[in-house]
């Protein structure tokens, strides 16, 4: 195989990777998406994430904010997708993981110049789950704070004690 021919393989074999994220093919994450938002800015993309909060509803469409672990971005779904989120991330559970398809933008001209992706597809990988019980750490917590509390009120108190004979 001659140099040239060689390069041209290589050169098709990085056209179709290329290829493959740009038209969305692969998952890519929040943190790379928003890094190459100038190059990504109309392209169809996958993502996937937890969804976190709650589904805002706005007519026969939603907004669900994703969060992958290296940075959250508000998705634009119809009501129908967003009704197949059952559970959203907050402190007492694990989110839903869902793998979205859909165009992103880098300053949607449609929602006052925000990043966001128009979701065309979106499916539940992971279900969501609550998390383990919060009480213990809760009751650590407070515990440290009484006892913080019950020093600085008994320095306090022996400051005044002390203040007369000073
Ligand atoms: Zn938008």
């Amino acid at each position: 195989m001659d140099k040239v021919t060689r390069a041209l393989i290589l050169t098709v074999v990085a056209f179709f990777l290329f290829a493959g994220v740009a038209f969305g093919i692969e998952t890519i994450s929040l943190n790379q998406l928003i890094e190459t938002a100038k190059v990504m800015d109309g392209k169809t993309v996958v993502v996937q994430g937890e969804a976190i909060s709650e589904a805002l509803e706005r007519g026969n469409n939603a907004w669900v904010n994703i969060n992958d672990g290296t940075n959250a971005i508000g998705i634009w779904l119809n009501r129908e997708d967003a009704n197949k989120i059952k559970v959203f991330g907050d402190y007492l559970n694990i989110g839903d993981k869902v793998k979205v398809t859909g165009v992103f933008n880098r300053a949607c001209v449609e929602h006052g110049g925000d990043m966001d992706i128009h979701a065309t597809s979106i499916e539940v990988v992971e279900n969501g789950y609550p998390v383990k019980e919060k009480v213990p750490s809760q009751k650590i917590a407070i515990g440290i704070i009484f006892v913080v509390v019950t020093l600085m009120v008994t320095g306090f108190y022996f400051k005044i004690m002390k203040k007369p004979t000073s």
